[in-house]
């Protein structure tokens, strides 16, 4: 592509954008803007290539600009460009939900759909207490959230999440009724494991030796768990934890809602980190990868008794109280739709374990270069972890966050690890050139 025809930053009037989740100040005196994107690619407003070593924020696991899905937005803009599902409908939201209880963990046959992540967590959470309260047990109302996790933005979702910077300036606005699990992290010997940590499965058991015990389960509804937390610096689960959290929900009615916004469609080698590692959740949130970031979309897949004890409640009329104006909206079906066609025609929610091998080997190969102090990984998603600077957490992760960015290699970091999620269609070279470029950077950065 010509950077000519592209729109440069000096051409542009950056201050009415305030953007998200974003130091402003320091993002207009140094710009960093896309303008194309293929495949493995982002295309600078200058013209640069830049690798995408995180899928862009977790999301784009297809790859960027793949035709099926374009075709598929392109078409349905021009035929539908929107319907809305409250007591109307329109086909491609049917197709889209059965497609995806076809691959969906086993009895999970049901999906609401949202815009986004954080859509679907609050979503989630409410589906929780009102099944509770159709089955007569109305007094489940709290949550039991964990430090560490990330589940989106709002205030359910900062609520039972665990990253303290979101929380802080909200503290007197949170929901009351939730308490937390420890984070996972850190736990004697996990350091530099590769794949699932050994140590840690116990810290499951606070759930039912400090929390339910305080708490009682007649008054808890749920258990939130991101399975591995990705924006709360891609901590792995540790062996049999995730197993031990679900026992101890079923053995006191509890339901098990596992957020895979990050960990679906692919990016643990299966469709769902559930069935990569064995444990059947009551609900799960998921969002991004399901359009490969393409249009927004966003969901909650239910056990099929869930489902049946609101649409079978007695009384009739609405039974759920609760949905989005673009809910189901046309165009991310289509584009759900063709995520899904895309998936299936390249296998990529099955990625080769050679791959994941390549990746664990990329990641572990960082042990040993200048400031690294943890390298982990599972699936197609790893995290090398850097000392922080002494007064400036986070300060060295930014550093090589921009110093990459300039050699062409998009990595995020999450404080002080580097995140690393690259679209599942990467090849070897692109490994070799996301963990060269962030290698070449740790050796000379302070
Ligand atoms: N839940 C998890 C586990 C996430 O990682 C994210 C976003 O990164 C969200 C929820 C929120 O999703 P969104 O940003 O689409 O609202």
């Amino acid at each position: 592509m010509n950077p000519k025809d592209l729109s440069s930053a000096s051409a542009l009037n950056l201050e009415h954008y305030w953007m998200p989740f974003t130091d402003n100040r320091r993002f207009k005196a140094k710009p960093k803007l896309v303008a194309a994107a293929k495949d493995m690619y982002y295309t600078t407003t200058e013209g640069k290539q830049v690798l995408d070593g995180l899928a862009t924020l977790w999301c784009v696991n297809a790859g960027h600009g793949r035709p099926r899905i374009v075709e598929a937005i392109r078409k349905q803009a021009g035929e539908l460009d929107f319907a809305a599902s409250f007591s109307i409908g329109h086909p491609l939201a049917f197709r889209l939900a059965e497609r995806i209880a076809g691959i969906a963990p086993k009895g999970m046959g049901h999906v609401f759909f949202t815009n986004s992540g954080s859509e679907a967590v609050d979503t989630a959470l409410k589906m929780a207490i009102a099944y509770h309260r159709l089955r007569g047990e109305g007094t489940r109302t709290r949550f039991i959230g964990r430090e560490r996790s990330y589940h989106g933005v709002n205030i359910a979702g900062i609520s039972v999440g665990g990253v303290p910077a979101n929380r802080k300036a909200y503290s007197g606005t949170l929901l009351p009724n939730v308490d937390y699990l420890r984070h996972t992290h850190g736990v004697a010997g996990n350091a530099f494991a590769k794949g699932q940590p050994p140590n840690g499965a116990e810290l499951a058991d606070e759930l039912e030796q400090r929390l339910i015990t305080l708490h009682d389960p007649s008054n808890i509804a749920a258990v939130i768990v991101d399975p591995v937390s990705a924006s709360g610096g891609v901590l792995i689960p540790p062996r049999g934890y995730l197993e031990r959290l679900r026992e101890i929900c079923t053995r006191h009615g509890i339901l098990l809602i596992m957020d895979e916004v990050i960990t679906g469609w692919g990016r643990l080698g299966k469709a769902f980190a559930a069935q990569v590692l064995g444990v059947e959740p009551d609900l799960i949130t998921f969002a991004k990868g399901v359009t490969s970031g393409a249009v927004p979309l966003g969901g909650v897949m239910v056990k099929d008794s869930i489902y049946d004890t609101f649409v079978d409640a007695p009384g009739g009329g609405i039974q759920f109280f609760h949905g989005y104006t673009y809910s189901g909206h046309p165009l991310a079906c289509a584009a759900g739709i063709a995520t899904l066609d895309t998936y299936a025609e390249e296998g990529l929610l099955e990625t080769p374990a050679a791959l994941h091998d390549y990746f664990q080997q990329g990641i572990h190969a960082f042990k040993g270069l200048p400031h690294v102090v943890d390298c982990r990984n599972l699936g197609l998603i790893g995290a090398v972890e850097l000392a922080p600077r002494e007064g400036a957490p986070a300060a060295r992760g930014f550093e090589v966050f921009e110093r990459c960015w300039d050699k062409g290699v998009f990595v995020r970091p999450v404080g002080d690890a580097l995140a690393f999620c690259p679209p599942l269609i990467a090849e070897k070279k692109h490994l070799d050139q996301m963990f060269g470029t962030v290698a070449e950077v740790l050796t000379t950065l302070p």
